[in-house]
């Protein structure tokens, strides 16, 4: 999982009064969750790119001493939770390629599956590459296809790319959005208004009196949350199968390169997209204290307190004691300094992470039958710590429940469980699982509840990592 962002400022502002660099590292700012290890940006001036990219935090990489320097209107930016190759500089984005048709920057979300089979056509193979994603494969291809322009390029090359991307590609005059067929991975279209300076009232920032698309600028972003934190006015999502062509002074230019079949990660919507962020038109908080609605339905239990596995089950555990009528209450507390347990990228620190995360609320768990809200089980571990803490701290029962079904099958599409026996549902079952975390009953919520939660089709959504479809 990785979060991507996309500018190209309005025509009105001119270049030094308003730094797309800058821009691009705001938005992103609001993506960090999405992935922590790596943060770049590329811009550029009309002429050429330049490109700033970093192992860390997207504060500390693009930081605002560095900014100044990269000069120009058309920015894209990116930050990184890997999901093919190791966390290295060289594997950092956005990835950068000057090839004999056309300079080349790129930002992706996702994971391609056909790696092999692209890699074979390339001129010089693997060697040439000098990093190991599979993002670096795609930019190789696209900089070196004999097309006209980057469009061209990308309309030729995509048809024979497996797996999930969500792209922004920059070049000399355009910043580029694609979104791979299914969709597996949001992209948004968001539009900056003609001037950045905000209105006189004090209001937020927004589209006040200009909406003639030739004097706005545009955004691209992996969520709704990256066009709020810039002022943008959300458009509309980039369509599975879609490429979104954006220049200065111009309207969003759309070329469909392949007929969308969705399959939206439906894990976005449970856990990895912020809760502020609205997918399928839906706002991911609503999504979550729904899903929590439906679990307390499916499985309830007569216990004293709900309480969350702070922060990601907190709408979920709202919802579950809004329909069960039970007191919710705080149970734990979270050292916000210290990041997100799943996205730590080895086993080791993930086991670590936990107690350094979080602590008991003694006075508010001792004696008490607690019910306890998560948004998922991957490994297992995490939650046998949690059971572990309120024990400890005095719980007279723990309870866990689970706003997602269980996850039984690795994921291919950019989401870090590729390792089947490191998914606790594919080895053990759920009697198994209750038993291997200590809790005194366990349960998850169905598909059947997660769709009825967000009101949408089955089709429009990838299950696979709980359906193997
Ligand atoms: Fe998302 Fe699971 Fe599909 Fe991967 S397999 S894209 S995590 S729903």
């Amino acid at each position: 999982m990785c979060g991507v962002f996309g500018v190209v400022l309005p025509p009105g502002v001119a270049s030094g009064e308003q730094s797309a660099a800058a821009m691009a590292s705001l938005g992103l700012f609001a993506l960090q969750h999405r992935g922590q290890e790596s943060a770049g940006v590329a811009v550029s001036d009309g002429e050429q790119l330049m490109l700033y990219k970093d192992l860390g935090m997207i504060a500390s990489v693009l930081d605002e001493r560095r900014l100044p320097s990269l000069r120009g209107d058309l920015a894209i930016a990116h930050c990184r939770y890997s999901t093919t190759g190791s966390t290295v500089w060289e594997n950092a984005q956005p990835t950068f390629r000057l090839g004999p048709r056309r300079a080349l920057a790129i930002g992706h979300n996702g994971n391609l599956v056909n790696t092999r089979d692209l890699l074979g056509p390339l001129s010089g193979g693997r060697a040439r590459l000098p990093a190991s994603t599979d993002t670096e494969l795609l930019t190789a291809l696209l900089a070196d296809e004999p097309a006209r322009d980057t469009v061209d390029a990308l309309v030729r090359v995509l048809p024979r790319v497996r797996g999930a991307y969500s792209l922004v590609v920059l070049d000399e005059r355009r910043v580029i959005g694609v979104r791979d067929p299914h969709g597996f991975r949001p992209l948004v279209l968001g539009r900056l208004p003609a001037s950045l300076g905000g209105p006189d009232d004090g209001s937020a920032p927004g589209l006040w009196g200009v909406d003639e698309d030739d004097r706005s600028g545009w955004v691209l972003a992996s969520e709704t949350t990256g066009l709020d934190i810039v002022g943008a006015e959300f458009i509309r999502d980039v369509e599975p199968g879609e490429i979104v062509v954006l220049e200065r002074g111009q309207p969003p230019r759309s070329v469909r390169f392949a007929t969308a079949t969705p399959a939206l990660c439906v894990f976005e919507l449970i856990y990895f997209a912020r809760p502020d962020s609205y997918l399928e038109g839906r706002n991911l908080y609503e999504a979550r204290r729904r899903m929590g609605e439906e679990l307390a339905l499916e499985h309830p239990a007569d216990t004293d307190l709900v309480m969350p596995v702070p922060d990601t089950g907190a709408p979920a555990a709202a919802g579950y004691a809004e329909q069960s009528g039970i007191p919710y209450r705080e149970g734990m507390t979270r050292n916000r300094y210290a990041g997100r347990t799943f996205i730590q990228p080895s086993n080791g620190m993930r086991q670590r992470g936990v107690t350094v995360k979080l602590s008991a609320l003694r006075e508010q768990v001792r004696d008490r039958r607690l019910i306890v809200v998560d948004d998922s089980i991957v490994r297992g571990t995490t939650t046998k710590a949690i059971v572990g803490l309120l024990r400890k701290a005095g719980a007279a029962e723990v309870h866990v429940r689970i706003s997602a079904p269980p996850i039984f099958h690795p994921c291919f599409y950019g989401i870090d469980t590729q390792i089947e026996t490191e998914l606790i549902a594919a080895q053990k079952s759920v009697a198994e699982i209750q038993d291997f975390i200590g809790a005194d009953s366990l349960s998850y919520l169905s598909i059947g509840g997660v769709l009825e939660a967000v009101d949408l089709p089955r089709d429009r959504f990838c299950f696979a990592c709980f359906d193997g479809n």
